[in-house]
């Protein structure tokens, strides 16, 4: 038992070690292994867990404690009065580096590797340094002070991402606590959500609004399910009612309508899916189904009218809010890096930032908890493929911030953001530690339990050893080339005496998946986009085998996608495959090809910067677009141009080889 400063007893080694704990959740049907029970072994996520722990984040470390790049150790340095001189970064840096810590964290749970807690422990004597007596912790805020006395720079811009460094704190911390079973990162968050707390009781309504980028909401309820303390989950339920409530609310910040109200999806993409992630925490602890009723209306409008077919989120860099007040054009309200109306998904100009492809994973992994829906896996595994692994090169140590569909070097103008991978982003490094955390820690995706038994809900070979809900011990292998190849071998290696359940997930782009029990179909019917139950009294050694075929698709988008009518995207599995110029003949350009519908797509095996991947080769037509000379329009040359080798490869693996131009709609003939 530990005592804690805020007087609460948590009983450490009872309390579940999950990334995500809605283990005493009463409104989550679903609870997580705990930290380390999964073992990636071999395949795509054991390639890419590696490259996280040996490069990426080495690498990431490395630019946070570069004075002249990061200067984040520094900055808690300075804060702490351990160094004198400016901040540097800006205002939302301290929150990037406690993504890193928790990436260090979540790795450190899988491989036990010294260096890396003492790494840690090193890190948390500063930050905690940095801390001030009452809890506050914002190193461009305390260092402003400390350089001059008298002024206070504590919450007085509500545009400051106070709460987003805080909650990030928030969820190092727990995962920090959860990994290493120490508490010396909880009691800085403890003490910093106390804080909070105070605050939110004294606070200004125009302050207590702050809420830029809210990370907090998951961090404060992450906290409430470490300590037990209700004043936490108290402080995330006000949290969540006290927004729209002014008169200065934006839809860029989701608060120019109270939460309740809101029916779509708007504004910051990022901030929005954050919001809603944390908006399914607290209904998580509450059962509120006003909070739920949101969720689904919002969840449909991104789903169906304005997540692209990779999972990405925010069509707009710049934009008007798409219905402002009302219809004067003086309540139009601006938006950035957004999202945008209705179908409205371009792809040269697609925002699409990383993080709000993580924030789209945390919201629908948070829905698959709450629900046991496989709806939500779904588009959680779509994602991550895609739309989050897009954002970071093959090595690990390149990034990109937006994540368009297609890029052209013949558009004549310039985007604020750079469509190569970059090294370091620079002021907006928000994506790179954000990629890196997600991509050490979906591991902890893969399962879940539940009263009933075991979910599948990822595929990847690892070994699992894990606790079902009644205590019962369950040990297995899962053997896979998925996302490659769809069949996946399970081999149970130790089994509860009592009969349970295996929920076996079937993705919905799946057609035709065979589920075979020790050799023998199972009479149950496997129906894409729900979990497949398997229930009975398992033995050692009995063998679970899905067969999900991986034919190459051709997917078309609603025709009032307008930017993409008579264009095709290329699936195979749930990977969404896309052209560059590195993988055609240097003479023709990407814009110059289209499928037909009698293409025969090949899958073979290719490697591009040392990672395995399957690419798609074939022949494109070839389609008269040369010769086009600052002309809008121009008569059709229906003439045959002939053929051209192509090589398709997956969406996430595009700017691996030097500058290209890609594109992921291609145009198509029936
Ligand atoms: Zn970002």
């Amino acid at each position: 038992m530990l005592i804690l400063s805020s007087l609460i007893t948590i009983n450490v080694s009872a309390q579940s070690k999950a990334l995500v704990n809605t283990s005493q959740s009463p409104h989550a049907l679903l609870s997580s292994v705990n930290m380390g029970d999964v073992q990636w072994t071999n395949g795509f996520w054991a390639e890419r867990f590696k490259a996280c722990r040996d490069s990426m984040i080495p690498n990431m470390w490395r630019i946070y404690t570069d004075p002249k790049m990061g200067h984040a150790v520094q900055n808690f340095e300075i804060a702490a009065g351990l160094d004198t001189g400016a901040h540097v970064g800006p205002p939302f840096q301290d929150g990037d580096f406690y993504k890193l810590f928790e990436a260090v964290a979540s790795i450190y749970a899988e491989t036990r590797d010294k260096k890396l807690d003492d790494l840690m422990d090193k890190t948390i004597v500063i930050i905690g340094k940095a801390q001030r007596a009452d809890g506050y912790i914002h190193t461009p805020a305390e260092i402003e002070e400390r350089n001059h006395p008298g002024v206070k720079a504590a919450f007085q811009d509500r545009l400051n991402f106070e709460t987003y460094n805080l909650g990030h704190l928030m969820t190092a911390a727990c995962v920090h606590y959860r990994a290493t079973g120490k508490t010396t990162f909880l009691n800085i968050a403890i003490k910093a959500t106390d804080y909070l707390y105070r605050f939110y009781k004294t606070a200004s309504p125009e302050l207590a609004r702050n809420a830029i980028c809210p990370s907090h909401y998951m961090g404060v309820v992450e906290m409430y399910r470490t300590t037990r303390d209700p004043k936490y989950l108290e402080l995330a339920k006000n949290l969540i009612d006290i927004r729209g409530l002014m008169k200065e609310g934006t839809d860029d910040n989701q608060d120019r309508i109270p939460f309740r109200e809101q029916t779509q999806a708007l504004g910051h993409a990022v901030r929005a899916n954050y919001l809603y992630a944390g908006a399914a925490d607290v209904y998580a602890e509450t059962g509120d189904t006003t909070l739920m009723h949101t969720l689904n209306l919002v969840w449909n409008d991104v789903v169906n009218r304005k997540m692209y077919v990779t999972g990405g989120c925010g069509a707009l860099y710049d934009g008007a809010s798409p219905d402002g007040t009302s219809y004067l054009l003086k309540d139009v309200q601006e938006v950035h890096q957004a999202y945008g109306r209705d179908y409205q998904l371009p792809n040269f100009t697609a925002h699409n930032e990383t993080c709000a492809a993580v924030g789209n994973v945390l919201w629908n992994w948070r829905m698959l908890q709450l629900t046991g829906k496989a709806q939500y896996a779904d588009v959680m595994e779509l994602t991550l493929y895609n739309g989050m692994l897009s954002g970071i090169s093959l090595n690990g140590t390149k990034f990109l911030y937006t994540n368009p569909l297609a890029v052209s070097d013949d558009l004549p103008f310039q985007q604020r953001w750079s469509k190569d991978r970059v090294g370091y982003i620079g002021y907006s490094n928000c994506c790179p530690p954000n990629v890196i955390r997600t991509i050490s820690e979906v591991s902890n995706y893969a399962y879940n339990v539940s009263d009933k038994g075991l979910w599948f809900n990822l595929y990847g070979s690892n070994n699992l050893a894990t606790t079902l809900k009644d205590g019962s011990k369950i040990k297995l292998t899962q053997q896979t080339d998925y996302p490659w190849n769809g069949t996946i071998n399970i081999t149970l290696q130790e089994v509860p005496a009592n009969a349970f359940s295996l929920f076996i997930r079937i993705p919905g782009w799946s057609k035709n998946a065979k589920l075979l029990v020790n050799g023998k179909p199972g009479a149950i019917a496997l129906t894409p986009g729900t979990y497949a139950e398997l229930n009975g009294k398992w033995h050692v050694g009995d063998k679970i085998e899905l067969q999900l075929p991986m034919p190459v698709t051709m997917v078309e988008a609603n025709p009032l996608v307008e930017e993409v009518r008579n264009q095709i995207a290329v699936k195979r599995g749930p990977v969404v495959y896309c052209i560059e110029s590195a993988g055609i003949p240097k003479d023709k350009k990407v814009f110059e090809l289209s499928l037909s519908s009698n293409i025969n797509l090949k899958p073979q095996n290719i490697k591009i910067d040392n990672a395995s991947l399957i690419g798609l080769s074939g022949k494109a037509t070839i389609i008269d677009n040369s010769k086009w000379t600052n002309q809008l329009y121009r008569e059709v040359n229906a003439k045959p141009l002939g053929t051209v080798d192509v090589q398709l490869i997956p969406y996430f693996a595009w700017g691996n080889r030097g500058h290209v131009e890609m594109e992921t709609w291609i145009p198509f003939s029936r």
